[in-house]
């Protein structure tokens, strides 16, 4: 049996005609970019997520890109951020010239809440809390430190839409949520896609100039340098028919990795937990194990397609090398980025699929 990390066809499937309904309709009304069905979709994810406001942008990188600039990041300031986490976080941030500060994970692979303080200088300005594989971070420590030394609080839910903290959905807890709609999120889009959420008024206003080339209007007066970093019609459509399922897509991602955490006993096999006062929407089916790269090749000689996120830590990238930092500087991450797997996870597989899967896993 041939086993995908990731399938999306299977994703499109199971509500096909709704989405190529929508996509029809959309083609049909002769508006392409920022249009009715973007401003549907910010309203109706703004409610869903529990936000005042939502704005809708290109991309997730985009988005942190135009958070980190509105909540005022510039050359020296400096902003903390898990290790442990994706590229787009730290580029979010060095975009605006402000610098990355990393911070190990905890036991459950997002920031450790416990060593942020010590990180803390005069230059300090906000703390990026990155939901990473579909849990929330201890946001109730993030919040409390951030009071504690005025740091503003940016969340990336790139990878947790549905995710809630303590009964608050994440994105509306922080100064600002940022999103991607990227096609393999649990709120993909069919392309490209992101969005700002917030409470506050002057913000959203801000995000809505800068998306739009710096212009209040639709065009031709601009007041800032800004970007072009719109939301398509045909996305913001599509989003808004997944939206309305996306509870039930995410409850189904639950029953997998029920079934993962259930019937896979192999002692080089560590299923991933999930922090109390969190729940998971398993954006990623993430383990740990001693023998990881064993665990891949075997994988794939089976035919059962698996994903590293993510096998060199930001810290360790060309990219950053003007930062300073060597191999060892953050062991725990190091050592994550060593043994982390993420196993087929998507939504349509069938039954069969995962009976082969965690047949294989317990042989291994
Ligand atoms: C996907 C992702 C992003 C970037 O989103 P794009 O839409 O691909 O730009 C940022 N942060 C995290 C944690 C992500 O997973």
């Amino acid at each position: 049996m041939k086993i995908a990390a990731n399938d999306l066809k299977r994703q499109h499937d199971l509500y096909a005609k709704e989405y190529d309904d929508k996509a029809v309709e959309v083609l049909n009304s002769g508006w392409y970019v920022l249009g009715n069905e973007v401003k549907k979709f910010e309203e109706e994810f703004a409610g869903y997520i529990g936000s005042e406001y939502c704005v809708g942008c290109a991309s997730g990188l985009d988005a942190l890109q135009i958070a980190f600039r509105v909540i005022g990041i510039r050359e020296g300031d400096e902003v903390i951020v898990c290790a442990h986490s994706y590229i787009a976080c730290v580029m979010g941030i060095t975009m605006n010239r402000g610098t990355p500060v990393f911070v190990e994970p905890d036991r459950y692979d997002n920031i450790d809440a416990s060593k942020i303080e010590e990180k803390i200088t005069d230059y300090t300005k906000a703390i990026l809390a990155v939901h990473l594989y579909g849990q929330s971070c201890d946001m109730d420590a993030i919040m409390d430190i951030a009071r504690k030394h005025s740091l503003k609080v940016v969340e990336d839910c790139a990878q947790a839409h549905g995710t809630m903290w303590k009964g608050k959905k994440i994105g509306s807890i922080g100064d600002i949520g940022c999103w991607s709609f990227y096609p393999t999120k649990n709120l993909g889009a069919f392309g490209d896609g992101g969005a700002l959420t917030t409470d506050n008024k002057t913000y959203a206003e801000e995000f809505r100039v800068i998306r739009n080339y710096g212009s209040k209007k639709l065009h031709y007066e601009n007041d800032i340098i800004g970007m072009n970093s719109r939301l398509d019609e045909l996305q913001a459509g599509l989003l808004r028919v997944k939206l309305n399922h996306l509870d039930d897509l995410n409850a189904e991602r639950n029953r997998i990795a029920e079934r993962y955490l259930n019937e896979v006993d192999n002692p080089h096999i560590r299923p991933l937990m999930t922090r109390p006062g969190s729940n998971n929407v398993y954006h990623q089916f993430v383990i740990h194990s001693d023998r990881r790269d064993e665990l891949m090749a075997y994988l794939k000689e089976n035919e059962i397609g698996t994903i590293i996120h993510y096998p060199i830590p930001p810290h360790l990238q060309v990219a950053y090398a003007y930062l300073g930092h060597k191999k060892g500087d953050f062991p725990v991450t190091e050592k994550y980025a060593d043994e982390v797997l993420s196993l087929p996870m998507y939504n349509g597989m069938s039954e069969e699929e995962q009976d082969y899967v965690i047949a294989k896993l317990n042989a291994f």
